[in-house]
């Protein structure tokens, strides 16, 4: 394939979230009429009223899927359905109207249809997709708005996928919390993020490159990281248990993580969704029954962990480096999303009727 014509030029290689593609696929729902159809609209700039809702009191929500080019040169997307039911669930919890997932799904066609061009065929690289959606309503009372805008938006991106591959480090502070039970932590919405980039800014100071959550009641539990789910593993070859936090509420639900759940069972690993407490996983690395460990999203797909560090001492995952089983996983849901390997859960949606 020669290079996607439908992307705007930038200066350096594709990064994330830069490489823009040409057009955005847009609808705007307000109470009396629901939801308008959606248009395909070159992308630019808004213009907003400084007196937004979505500004000043953050009715913000946002979803994020790939699309992948297959060996045949077909496009598929990524589980969208399942982003269309988080996205819908996300937009309740902010007391925003829910996009029923049909629509979602026909903006995701639409706006392939209009730039699929642009998924790269290079390995690694994929188009993520990035459905937003805000209250639009000039009006600063403090009630749910009655004027949303929905917008897709999609950039080139690439992931590496060096077996090699650097683990990350992450720091479990006690000073922020991500998100409290009754919060928003399981929605996709803007203000999570917001809140938990100081942390970020901190475990940068503790010379970590990402934030590994703890719960907002005994700073003991662990959650998960900021923006990616996280799995440990326990044992070897033929007796090997992999571990996630539960869905308590506090996280947010990942569909790499569900995925990764599905996928390891599949590869005859155990799988638990249990509590994991950060005293367990200090002790269970260094007596070296935990064995791997790694954090997973639609963005990284799965990035190994190799040191934990927390007030008070810090610790190796494992070898430090990806795991087999690390790397067995991702290996399997990278094929089933580049179409090298059969996708038995009906995971992809193959786009039709645009460009290849
Ligand atoms: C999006 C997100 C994830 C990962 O979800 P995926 O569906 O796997 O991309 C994990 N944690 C947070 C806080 C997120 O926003």
């Amino acid at each position: 394939m020669s290079a996607p014509t439908a992307v705007r030029p930038v200066a350096a290689g594709p990064g994330f979230g830069r490489a823009f593609t040409a057009h955005t696929v847009s609808m705007t729902w307000t109470r009396e009429t629901g939801w308008t159809p959606p248009v395909t609209e070159p992308y630019g700039p808004l213009l907003i009223d400084p007196a937004m809702v979505g500004l000043h009191y953050g009715q913000v929500v946002f979803e994020g899927l790939k699309a992948y080019r297959r060996p045949d040169g077909t496009v598929a997307v990524f589980r969208p359905g399942d982003n269309a039911r988080r996205f819908a669930a996300s937009a309740r919890r902010l007391a925003m109207p829910e996009l029923p997932v049909e629509r979602f799904l026909a903006a995701v066609d639409q706006y392939l249809r209009a730039d699929g061009d642009a998924v790269p065929a290079e390995p690694g690289q994929s188009l993520y997709l990035r459905p937003i959606m805000f209250a639009t309503d000039a009006d600063l009372a403090l009630k749910p708005a009655e004027n949303y805008r929905f917008i897709l938006l999609g950039f080139a991106t690439e992931t590496f996928f060096d077996p090699s591959l650097p683990a990350v480090s992450v720091w479990a502070g006690d000073r922020y919390v991500r998100a409290a039970p009754g919060g928003t932590g399981e929605a996709k919405c803007a203000g999570n993020y917001a809140g938990a980039l100081i942390a970020q800014v901190e475990a940068a100071e503790h010379g970590c490159q990402q934030v590994l959550w703890l719960d907002s009641k005994e700073r003991r539990w662990v959650e998960e990281m900021g923006g990616m789910n996280v799995f440990f593993g326990y044992g070897g070859s033929g007796d090997f248990t992999l571990v996630t936090p539960p869905l308590t509420g506090t996280l947010l639900p990942g569909l790499t993580r569900a995925s990764v759940l599905t996928l390891a069972a599949d590869l005859g690993y155990r799988v638990e969704e249990r509590p994991l407490s950060i005293e367990d996983l200090r002790a269970d690395c260094e007596s070296g029954a935990i064995t791997e460990g790694f954090a997973c999203g639609t963005a990284a797909v799965i990035v190994p962990i190799g040191t934990v560090k927390r007030p008070g001492g810090s610790w190796v995952v494992g070898t430090g480096s990806s795991g087999p089983v690390t790397t067995a996983l991702r290996e399997r849901l990278t094929a089933v999303q580049y179409g090298r390997h059969p996708d038995v859960h009906g995971w992809m949606r193959p786009v039709t009727g645009g460009p290849k």
